[in-house]
């Protein structure tokens, strides 16, 4: 089955807005074994919105919309969407409760315009919004299914995931069941390679390969009459893929975060951890914390932008400063265990580099991190190369940590459990 995305909006055309609707659909889409050809970005015009539109029910079997659905004049998808699928608008009366309970329940005061919002096409299924006041609509056309949704993605992805999965499965006679194998530590071309033979060989299930920061996720895909049929073909891949990377593996549940993946880790050894961050300036605590449950483990951070801090603060020596520079193996190292020493932590992980733009030199360009860890008195210190502007080399900085934590706690209990 085909599926094409419509976002609409002129702040998406002007680039005032990053559209991430159409990545996180594409990506649900793709997950839930549909074929997407085709995304447009059209802007809030009644006409090419006809067009765009009206070529996208004539090839394809769904068509998800995203965006205009709002009270305003611009906001034209609903009624553009009717007049191509030959829909009268109506007022459903369960869409105007559920407004005036939005905004009873907040103490406000609908505006006129809002009620608009209440109109609906005949015939459609109407979607709740637990999130916001637009309702979700599907209309169903002879060979069209076209699905409207809300622009913010605080109301399309929940909306989304509690009634237009559960509606796409039960379109494919066969179920779609998807496992993501998670692998840090490896680039996406060297996981290509690993699998080559797999990938080359595969049908039911798919199996394809996604790169982000400092990370690479498998998907493995199947299709199959019910969803035990399906996980039993996705189970001796997965599997395989565990033998093949092993500990690069933090995870194979989908909502399993890297740094979710390292707080359970701390968590299940009753490790607490300690941040000493430069560069970085406080992103890997914010990481961290972003885990629910983190108090357990998580006791303290260091924001140590200047010299005179990382000396004070985390007692690393003026010599060494002087003599390697702030940007140094030795200066990561000293960070580490001078947070050791002031919070006591099990583990503590210290970043110190050059986020750029400036600042540079030959020996020392832009994109250099060092990143220490130390794990109950064990350290490692690594150096690493990033490309990009000041935010990915932060961003890819702030995984390497997250990845050398994860590591250097592994290899602390596998040389604690073998005594290497
Ligand atoms: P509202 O009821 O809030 O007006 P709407 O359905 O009319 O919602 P729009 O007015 O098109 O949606 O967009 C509202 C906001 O939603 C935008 O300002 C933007 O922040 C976000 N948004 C819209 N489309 C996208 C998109 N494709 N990707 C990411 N964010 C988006």
């Amino acid at each position: 089955m085909t599926v094409e995305l419509i976002c609409v909006g002129t702040e998406i055309l002007l680039g005032n807005i990053v559209n991430t609707n159409a990545a996180y659909l594409a990506e649900k889409c793709a997950g839930l074994g549909l074929s997407c050809y085709f995304q447009t970005v059209v802007g809030d015009n009644e006409e090419r919105l006809t067009q765009v539109l009206s070529d996208a029910v004539s090839r394809s079997d769904i068509v998800i919309l995203s965006g205009g659905l709002g009270p305003t004049e611009d906001d034209l998808t609903k009624n553009t969407a009717a007049k191509v699928c030959g829909r009268k608008l109506y007022v459903d009366d369960r869409s105007m409760e559920r407004i005036a309970e939005y905004f009873a329940h907040r103490d406000m005061i609908p505006t006129e315009n809002n009620w608009k919002q209440a109109m609906v096409p005949e015939g459609a299924i109407v979607l709740d919004n637990n999130n916001g006041t637009a309702p979700g609509i599907i209309m169903e056309t002879e060979n069209c299914r076209v699905i409207l949704l809300p622009g913010p993605p605080g109301e399309l992805i929940p909306m989304f995931e509690e009634s237009v999965v559960e509606y796409l499965n039960k379109l494919t006679p066969e179920v779609i069941c998807s496992q993501t194998v998670k692998i840090c530590g490896i680039s996406e071309s060297s996981v290509e390679t690993t699998i080559k033979d797999l990938i080359d060989n595969q049908t039911n299930p798919t199996i394809a390969t996604y790169a982000k920061t400092g990370e690479v996720h498998i998907r493995v895909t199947a299709s199959a009459k019910d969803k035990k049929q399906a996980n039993k073909l996705i189970k001796p891949v997965v599997k395989e893929l565990k033998s093949r990377f092993g500990y690069d593996i933090y995870t194979t549940e989908e909502k399993t975060t890297l740094e979710k993946a390292v707080v359970d880790l701390l968590l299940a050894n009753k490790l607490s951890v300690t941040c000493a961050e430069s560069c970085t300036g406080g992103m890997l605590s914010a990481r961290l914390i972003n885990v629910p449950g983190v108090s357990e483990v998580y006791k303290s951070g260091f924001v140590t932008y200047s010299n005179k801090a990382k000396r004070k603060l985390l007692g690393v020596k003026k010599g060494t400063l002087e003599k390697y520079g702030a940007v140094s193996s030795q200066t990561a190292e000293e960070m580490a265990n001078g947070a050791a020493a002031a919070s006591k932590s099990d583990v503590t992980v210290a970043l110190t580099g050059i986020a750029g733009p400036d600042g540079g030199t030959k020996d020392k360009p832009v994109g250099l991190v060092y990143i220490a860890c130390n794990v109950k008195g064990n350290v490692t210190v690594k150096e690493f190369h990033f490309q990009g502007n000041r935010a990915k080399i932060r961003e890819a900085a702030v995984s390497a940590a997250l990845r050398l934590m994860r590591s250097s706690i592994l290899e602390y209990f596998s040389r604690v459990t073998f005594g290497k």
